[in-house]
């Protein structure tokens, strides 16, 4: 077992530490699958540290085994890596080097703590019961690497027990710790809708069919379909994000093509919003005279904390930044791809607060002037490293 006091003591060096690291990768960015150099220096400082290091794991992520002395249980402390396509504009000595790409949602900060977290664990192994496995995941932002990684076997071997994970947030003050047990953040898939309809001249509209009206009346209505075959008080959310369609305007449309959003929060609900879309689209074509095709695509499911490893990272919350500063936050719409190794294995994600204590200075996530207060980086180690003790102590 490793007491907390001497978490809390051996964090401060640390930190500083994981400033240092968290500023070299903000100043490199790369992004999702290409995190080459990232995944270098990562690869080199645990193998440092002793660990037993797996490089090109789902092509650009790193994976690194701390065993402990004593046996026990294996638990997984995961880290994502990819920057974003956004040209930097803050004024950091560190700012990012590279034209177009920044980290701006904080990847850095989860590397550099979880490296932290690494040497701290690392340093104490005579003591540790059972496996630390450090997981540097590629490419979360959208292209899943997540689910990569766990078909290349990163939970099998050996098998993980838990998983944990973290995400600095400007929205919450530096200080802060907040989760949520059972469904933290949403299932988000994506859709396109092809309006068909048949051209015709706009003076003699007759035996035409215009998609551009058929598309007024799915734009309007669509939401409301689906609500209306799920049950009251459904979190869900259908947003159409881009149109596109017509040729001229004295043309009837005969091809609109929209692209959207589903979001939800509720695993019952979820599988049925496919079909109610499908059904809705067929409804309001056919009276219309058109058709509509519906291409739907499943992206990230639901992240589900597991309650009894909730109460773990509530009780490591409290060690570090105090009961009160503990928040039981409500379930979040944004989604995360966190969510691949909670279907698979107990865990808990949670968000640690990296807002400035002068919230005007705070920028949101995916944000060219997007900054985090650094001193999250020592909340985010200390919560890692007594998280992970305190669940190997309890096996
Ligand atoms: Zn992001
Ligand atoms: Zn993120």
């Amino acid at each position: 077992m490793i007491p907390y006091a001497v978490i809390e003591a051996e964090s401060e060096c640390l930190s500083e530490e994981a400033i240092r690291l968290r500023r070299d990768f903000h100043a490199h960015p790369e992004l999702g699958f290409q995190e080459h150099r990232t995944a270098g220096i990562i690869a080199r400082y645990c193998a440092g540290l002793g660990l037993e290091v797996k490089t090109g794991v789902a092509r650009t992520g790193v994976t690194a085994l701390l065993r402990g002395a004593l046996p026990g249980r294996t638990v997984m402390l995961r880290a994502d890596m990819d920057a974003l396509p956004i040209q930097e504009l803050t004024d950091a000595d560190y700012r990012s080097t590279t034209p177009g790409v920044m980290h701006a949602c904080g990847h850095d900060g989860h590397m550099a703590i979880l490296l932290g977290t690494a040497s701290l664990l690392a340093a104490h192994r005579h003591a540790l019961r059972g496996n630390v496995l450090f997981v540097f995941q590629p490419a979360e932002e959208n292209l899943g690497g997540a689910r990569l990684m766990i078909e290349e076997g990163v939970l099998g071997n050996p098998a993980v027990d838990a998983a944990f994970g973290l995400h600095l947030i400007s929205i919450l003050p530096r200080g802060y710790i907040g989760t949520c047990r059972g469904p933290f953040m949403a299932a988000m898939d994506t859709f396109t809708i092809r309006v068909r309809g048949r051209s015709g001249h706009s003076a003699m509209p007759d035996g035409s069919v215009d998609a551009i009206s058929l598309s007024a009346r799915i734009i309007a209505g669509l939401g409301e379909g689906v609500r209306q075959g799920l049950p009251p008080g459904s979190r869900h959310l259908v947003n159409i994000g881009m149109v596109r369609g017509g040729s001229a305007p004295n043309i009837v449309a005969d091809l609109v093509e929209m692209e959207g959003t589903v979001r939800c929060l509720d695993e019952q609900d979820h599988p049925k919003i496919p079909e109610l879309m499908d059904g809705f689209l067929r409804k309001t074509a056919q009276a219309c005279g058109g058709s509509c095709e519906l291409i739907y695509e499943h992206g990230y499911p639901l992240t589900v904390n597991d309650p009894a490893m909730t109460e773990i990272v509530m009780a490591a919350g409290s060690l570090v930044v105090g009961a009160d500063h503990v928040m039981d936050l409500p379930p979040s719409m944004a989604s995360e791809d966190m969510s691949f190794y909670l279907q698979e294995v107990p865990g808990c994600f949670f968000f640690v607060g990296a807002g400035h204590p002068d919230a005007a200075s705070n920028a949101p996530h995916h944000n060219p002037q997007f900054t985090i207060d650094e001193k999250a980086l020592d909340v985010g180690l200390k919560m890692l490293a007594s998280t992970a003790a305190s669940f190997l102590n309890t096996g």
